[in-house]
């Protein structure tokens, strides 16, 4: 204790998709040690393509892992017990615990979730809002902040519906980590309820100013490095991403971009990210037509 925000380490290239699917060279997970007690680990573009983030937080008593990614095998499972094991041999403890929670309810967020099932002192939420909200002790969702003890180490949660019903931010006071899920990343931020989407991200930031954050952390990458330029839906190999952590600074910039386009269906594009306001045919339509002409671009090149 005592060590409030220690910095880690993030100065880490992602895999980011074999250049061929057929002969990949990346890992199907890539686990990082952002600090010995705090691992951010992301799924393969070989395997799923989304390439989904997930985090694993230890306590003294327990360890948070957030999501279970995008793939219905045991490579996470199999990961995050040898991480476990690793912690339990350096720090005894007889029954420590699993937590095994989302940031929100989406498949490519929960798919590993049966893998766990049936391992000892590990406990899965539920994706609902019910199950969110009873699990974690929430009476007043969303305008409430509730904080939950993974034993010396204190996290903070906040809903922030509108991406998901059941959307989560959580705050490590340890690290300083704010982790938005699928609600704030370098990416395409798609918005299911407008309303309720910028009510979330204008109580995200109150409660981003009034802590310690040291980066935002979301769950996917999607845009390149060039200001505004995303890759198209479904793109396999993204050699030219930016990082995944964002900025406070990014943060309320998502928020003023979401409240400027709230009365306006369809993709808006800004520097760091992209607000796909709406799920009818004025997100969907560009959103496939562009993964169609991506996808045949890219097999062109494959053949050549
Ligand atoms: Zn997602």
């Amino acid at each position: 204790m005592g060590d409030a925000a220690r910095p880690g380490d993030l100065d880490v290239r992602w895999i980011h998709g074999s250049t061929s699917r057929r002969r990949p060279t990346d890992p199907p997970l890539q686990v990082h040690r952002y600090r010995d007690d705090t691992i951010i680990a992301r799924q393969s573009k070989d395997v799923t393509f989304e390439a989904p983030f997930v985090f694993l937080l230890f306590g003294a008593e327990r360890a948070l892992l957030l999501d279970t990614g995008a793939v219905d095998d045991d490579t996470l499972r199999r990961a995050v017990d040898d991480l476990v094991a690793e912690w339990v041999a350096q720090h005894p403890h007889p029954q420590y615990e699993l937590v095994v929670a989302h940031t929100h309810g989406h498949g490519d967020h929960v798919a590993g979730d049966p893998s766990f099932a049936g391992r000892p002192h590990t406990v899965t939420v539920g994706r609902s809002v019910q199950d969110v909200r009873a699990f974690f002790g929430f009476t007043a969702w969303p305008d409430q902040v509730v904080e939950y003890d993974l034993g010396g180490r204190r996290v903070e949660l906040l809903a922030i519906p509108g991406h998901h019903p059941a959307s989560l931010a959580v705050h490590d006071e340890r690290t300083g980590l704010l982790f938005t899920g699928d609600s704030v990343y370098p990416g395409r931020l798609y918005v299911e309820d407008v309303h309720a989407f910028v009510e979330s991200l204008d109580r995200l930031v109150d409660f981003a100013q009034a802590r310690e954050v040291r980066h935002v952390l979301g769950c996917h990458i999607e845009m390149t490095r060039q200001p505004g330029r995303d890759y198209y839906l479904g793109c396999r190999h993204q050699a030219d991403e930016p990082p995944l952590q964002m900025t406070l600074a990014q943060l309320r910039s998502v928020r003023d971009a979401a409240a400027s386009v709230a009365a306006r269906p369809g993709i808006h594009r800004f520097d760091a990210f992209v607000i796909c306001n709406g799920t009818g045919p004025r997100t969907q339509l560009p959103l496939v037509a562009r993964a169609l002409a991506g996808r045949a671009r890219d097999a062109v090149r494959r053949a050549r």
